[in-house]
């Protein structure tokens, strides 16, 4: 038996599962796909918000703030692509100002700190490729940006380090309460705990139901989005936003934390819990908003367009805490922007929660963070010597866009979370995310897998489950 069951590998049940490591309890993250990361989580603007946007006194506003500070630190330690570049939101015309000084005056009471107004000339001096129309600017230096879903593996990586179970391709269909447990069927197993966090992103209300704990409903929408080639990181030093509307905040021109630029999203709602395909329309509306914030974006250089699902709920704020309806069952959903940003501090606030349950935890004497990745290219020329010397396999590039080698990529595969398809390769190195996009070292990376697992070229996948890439041998072919 578990003491803790976390339903869904996303961000938010990576950060839980990392705080709860730290702890003398058995715990376990059951996720439905052949990954973490995969959900919500994989495809976002990656930005960790400075927090000026959340109404004051929710969890999203105090979660926001706290999690902007722990993910810095977080990164810096763990090596996670992250890049303090700051956060704009900008004004055209008096009303947007207006609501410039109502962002400012939020953001002091959520405690963002160094926050400025800024001129027209001053923003067009830090930003010179922005629309001519442009009036000033709240700039707001701790805004920043990450990898999503490094973030999520480094804490995954950490959870299991320090014994958290991680069993993929389980996804949850029943959940039994017992008087004093649960028993959680998924993948055709069976898993007891005394307690069951909630984090399945857009299928949360489901998990809550199959509890009998359902007392929110969540309501998807799609954003979709181009990501240029990095040859046009010129365009913008900071995130810019336009100003926020009911319906969100609007469509970003971005630096990524890769130094890719990123344009979108829109928002399309709709009962698409899985559908993240791009739509003419959906990037046609994206481009057309952009223009107002600048009109140099080439989209020539448009490297991949994507989509990714908003998992909003039928309530305001975040839906964090043990259900009204079922005792020892915690929700962790409704975790729409500013989610990435704020889960770290998620995962430290259900340690309190689970506590106020009466959980009893005593700190682990030898908890660590996992190993750090190394990512040669950021290497100087004299490391990078060395490490080819202890071990040649990082002296031979795979993915040249990125400068990416096989000895990274056998760390990816040797690590405690293991990569069984290309995209899960791309996610833990940055192989195939280049101009390419996987074209020149998607099959060297295919054949690494089959020799490093020892798989049939045909067993090999792209991404999830039957996305095949080999169909037949040459000369079984019928
Ligand atoms: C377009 C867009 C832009 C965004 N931009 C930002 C941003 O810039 N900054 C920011 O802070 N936030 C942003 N967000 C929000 C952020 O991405 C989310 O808040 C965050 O990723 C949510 O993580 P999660 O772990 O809660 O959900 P997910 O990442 O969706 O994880 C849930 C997991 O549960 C699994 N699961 C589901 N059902 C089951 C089941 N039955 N059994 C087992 N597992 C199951 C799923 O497979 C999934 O892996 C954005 C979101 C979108 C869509």
């Amino acid at each position: 038996m578990y003491d803790v069951i976390i339903i869904g590998g996303g961000v938010s049940g990576a950060a839980i599962a990392m705080y709860l490591s730290k702890y003398e309890i058995s715990c376990c993250v059951l996720e439905k796909e052949n990954d973490v990361a995969t959900g919500t989580t994989r495809a976002n603007s990656g930005i960790v918000h400075a927090g000026y946007d959340p109404e004051p006194d929710t969890l999203m506003a105090r979660l926001n703030v706290r999690g902007n500070e722990l993910t810095e630190e977080f990164c810096i330690k763990m090596g996670v692509p992250y890049n303090k570049c700051g956060s704009m939101v900008i004004a055209f015309n008096d009303k947007d100002e207006e609501h410039l000084r109502q962002l400012y005056e939020r953001g002091i009471i959520n405690g963002v700190r160094g926050m400025e107004i800024l001129s027209r000339e001053e923003l067009l001096e830090r930003e010179p490729n922005l629309d001519e129309g442009v009036t000033g600017a709240l700039f707001a230096p701790s805004g920043a940006v990450v990898n999503p879903w490094r973030l999520c593996l480094a804490m995954c990586e950490t959870a299991a380090e320090n014994g958290v179970e991680f069993h993929l391709e389980c996804p949850v269909t029943a959940i039994e309460k017992k008087p004093t447990s649960f028993i959680v069927a998924a993948g055709g197993k069976e898993f007891e705990g005394k307690y069951v966090i909630n984090a399945a992103g857009l299928y949360a209300d489901r998990i809550a139901e199959m509890a009998g704990a359902k007392d929110f409903e969540i309501y998807p929408s799609k954003g979709q989005y181009y990501l240029l080639d990095k040859t046009s990181s010129w365009l913008v030093n900071s995130v810019i936003f336009q100003c926020p509307t009911e319906k969100g905040k609007g469509v970003l021109v971005s630096p990524t934390a890769d130094g890719n630029i990123i344009v979108g999203p829109n928002a399309e709602s709709g009962n698409m819990r899985d559908d993240v395909s791009t739509t003419k329309e959906g990037l046609d509306f994206v481009a057309q908003e952009a223009a107002k914030t600048t009109k140099k974006i080439n989209y020539r250089e448009n490297i991949r367009s994507f989509a990714g699902l908003r998992a909003n709920s039928d309530q305001k704020d975040f839906i964090i805490g043990e259900s009204p309806l079922v005792r020892h069952f915690i929700n962790v959903a409704g975790i729409k922007s500013p989610g990435l940003s704020s889960a770290i501090a998620i995962g430290e606030f259900l340690v309190d929660i689970l506590g106020d349950c009466g959980l009893i935890m005593y700190p682990k004497q030898d908890w660590k963070y996992a190993k750090p990745q190394i990512s040669f290219a950021e290497l100087s020329n004299e490391e990078k010597a060395e490490i080819c010397r202890k071990n040649p396999k990082y002296g031979n590039v795979i993915c040249r866009c990125n400068t990416i080698t096989e000895g990274e990529i056998l760390d990816a595969l040797n690590s405690n979370i293991k990569p069984r398809t290309l995209d899960g390769v791309k996610r833990r190195t940055g192989s195939g995310m280049g101009r390419c996009q996987g074209g020149f070292c998607g099959e060297k990376i295919h054949e690494i897998l089959c020799k490093h697992y020892g798989l049939d070229p045909r067993e090999v996948l792209w991404d999830k489950q039957t996305s095949y890439i080999v169909a037949e041998k040459v000369g079984e072919a019928r």
